[in-house]
């Protein structure tokens, strides 16, 4: 459903200095599938994300979107793409309206989705917080009042609210404390079954990426040093720097 083809994208500073965040990075993600992408900080993870999110417009190289390549898309066709495809970020806060309650937050979404009419959508917010386990209370709260992992929640619901083919999830859990990181793994991998969502998972912690990952990318300095499956990757690491990362997990 998403593939890259050799992706370059530098970022030139002001003092005139150019950093290749990404360099000649291909990956395919299948449908129904995660694909995860890990690596330490700076080794080009989000900008990644971003590209494939079509936030950030890559220097060269392709990403096609349910066969369509993003680059080459007149704009009503780019959004009509772009609603395929939602995010879930580190902290779902900086995304959300602080003066908007979660029940204007979901319907907000799902106004952007498929659902005209207001029964409809209070119908399908009952469904999404039962799907996220989260008490249909929380409808009148504020972000801001919402614990770390309630917020990571309900920005599940409400990237599932937009009805996306694919997620990207950009360290989507590693704000929250390792047993609620474990509720928040599990309900993405019974959520990925119940949708035939696929995701795009990033994280800079090799553990969490092989509990729920099809596929693992290996990232170093913007480049992909290896890939293969998380038993391929544990058991049988080819590079040095995966045996390097292996080894660093508590
Ligand atoms: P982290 O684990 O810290 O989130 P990351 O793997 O997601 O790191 P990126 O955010 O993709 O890394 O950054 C890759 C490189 O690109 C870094 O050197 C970063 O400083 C640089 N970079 C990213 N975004 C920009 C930007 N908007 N302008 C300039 N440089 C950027
Ligand atoms: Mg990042």
């Amino acid at each position: 459903v998403l593939s890259a083809r050799d992706v370059v994208k530098h970022f030139r500073s002001s003092d005139g200095s150019v950093t290749t965040a990404v360099d000649s990075v291909s990956f395919d993600l299948h449908r129904g599938e995660t694909l995860g992408i890990v690596g330490e900080s700076g080794s080009g993870k989000s900008t990644t994300g971003r590209i494939a999110l079509a936030l950030e417009q890559a220097d060269a190289g392709t990403v096609t979107l349910l066969g369509q390549p993003w680059s080459s898309l007149p704009e009503p066709r780019r959004r009509a793409l772009r609603s395929r495809i939602s995010v879930v970020s580190q902290d779902p806060l900086s995304s959300f309206d602080p003066r908007w309650n979660v029940e204007r937050i979901l319907v907000d979404a799902l106004q952007r989705g498929v659902f005209p009419s207001a029964s409809a959508r209070a119908e399908r917010i009952r469904e999404l917080l039962d799907q996220v386990g989260l008490p249909h209370a929380v409808l009148r709260r504020f972000p801001l009042r919402l614990s770390g992992g309630q917020r990571q929640r309900i920005a599940i619901a409400r990237a599932l609210a937009e009805a996306p083919d694919i997620i990207v999830l950009d360290e989507a859990v590693s704000a929250l404390d390792v047993t609620i990181q474990a509720q928040i793994l599990d309900l993405l991998v019974v959520l990925q079954r119940q949708h035939g969502l696929s995701y795009l998972f990033i994280s800079h912690d090799l553990g969490v990426i092989a509990h729920l990952s099809h596929r693992v990318l290996v990232m170093k300095d913007g480049v992909v040093v290896e890939s293969g499956t998380p038993d391929d990757i544990f058991h049988r690491p080819q590079e040095p720097y995966t045996r390097e990362l292996i080894a660093s997990i508590p």
